[in-house]
């Protein structure tokens, strides 16, 4: 039996607080707590930061990420019924965790942290895809944040670490890897979640770099990779025919054949041409 904090077991929780699972909020509870205690171990060392947990339901991540020693959470959940469980958990961590009632797409939990910090969540996959772009794309680099640890379905996780050749390499590829150190940290089958999803799961642990791979200017790159992913099985000097005017040149300065196709071209050649289009 798990024991990592004396609150009562997630089973119970549920059953107390009648937090059946809603398919419109993508909820598929982790129950185990030695197996959320694990996931929040892949963060890293969470002593000295701050975490930032978006949808954390009935809380077993949120006890995971606290009993790993987290020195605070700020946990944002949009169920209202889940609010009352997860302050049953600020009790048992006296100011260690601030509960936010909201949507993680439309408010703004940064002034409740305190550098460094460190981001953890097991989303409904859609509303993790969204953020997960949104933090890998801020006006600034390096961002708030120093690390990302995210269950996704497993297919979305393997687009984040994909290398060129392969079908699941493209936009989320890039962007994650450009700035990113990405890898997939554990594989979760269905049985792990209650009630369990159709498809497996994965977490994936992405490290800010303190600088990009590869220079280039962010717009110019996510235009360049945004036009040549959208027809990825057209030459690139056809679906970047639209980029600029004298793209063969560009794609030449840069050392890619014309002839070549998204799925082909490695991180770093693609920033090359985000320089030299920017360039001209
Ligand atoms: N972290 C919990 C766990 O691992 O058992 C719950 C995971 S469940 C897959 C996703 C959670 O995200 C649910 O609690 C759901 O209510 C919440 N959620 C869904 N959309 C959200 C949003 N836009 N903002 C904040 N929370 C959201």
């Amino acid at each position: 039996m798990s024991a990592i904090d004396t609150l009562p077991p997630l089973r119970d929780v549920i059953a107390t607080y009648q937090l059946s699972a809603r398919k419109s909020l993508g909820q598929n509870f982790l129950l185990d707590l030695n197996l959320t205690a694990k996931i929040a171990r892949q963060a890293g060392d969470l002593a000295e930061c701050d975490v930032l947990e978006i949808g954390p339901g009935p809380g077993g991540l949120t006890r995971g990420l606290l009993a790993e020693g987290a020195r605070k959470v700020v946990a944002v959940e949009k169920d209202t019924r889940c609010i009352p469980a997860l302050n049953e958990i600020a009790e048992a961590y006296p100011g260690r965790l601030k509960v936010i009632n909201g949507d993680a797409l439309e408010i703004d939990p940064l002034a409740h942290l305190r550098p460094p910090v460190r981001i953890a969540a097991n989303l409904p996959y859609n509303v993790g895809t969204e953020l997960l772009v949104r933090w890998l794309t801020p006006p600034k680099w390096p961002p708030f944040w120093q690390s990302l640890t995210l269950m996704f379905q497993r297919e979305v996780a393997d687009r984040i670490v994909a290398q060129p050749g392969s079908k699941a390499y493209g936009r989320l590829a890039i962007l994650s890897q450009w700035r990113t150190d990405a890898r997939i940290a554990m594989s979760l089958p269905p049985s792990a979640f209650t009630p369990p999803p159709k498809v497996s799961s994965a977490v994936v642990h992405l490290q800010a770099l303190p600088e990009p791979r590869f220079p280039s200017d962010a717009a110019t790159l996510s235009r360049v990779v945004a036009a040549a992913f959208n027809q990825r099985r057209k030459m690139l000097r056809a679906s970047l025919k639209g980029v600029a005017p004298d793209i063969e040149d560009r794609l030449i300065a840069a050392g890619i054949k014309p002839t070549d196709r998204a799925e082909q071209i490695p991180l770093e050649s693609f920033c090359a041409l985000a320089r030299e289009i920017r360039k001209s």
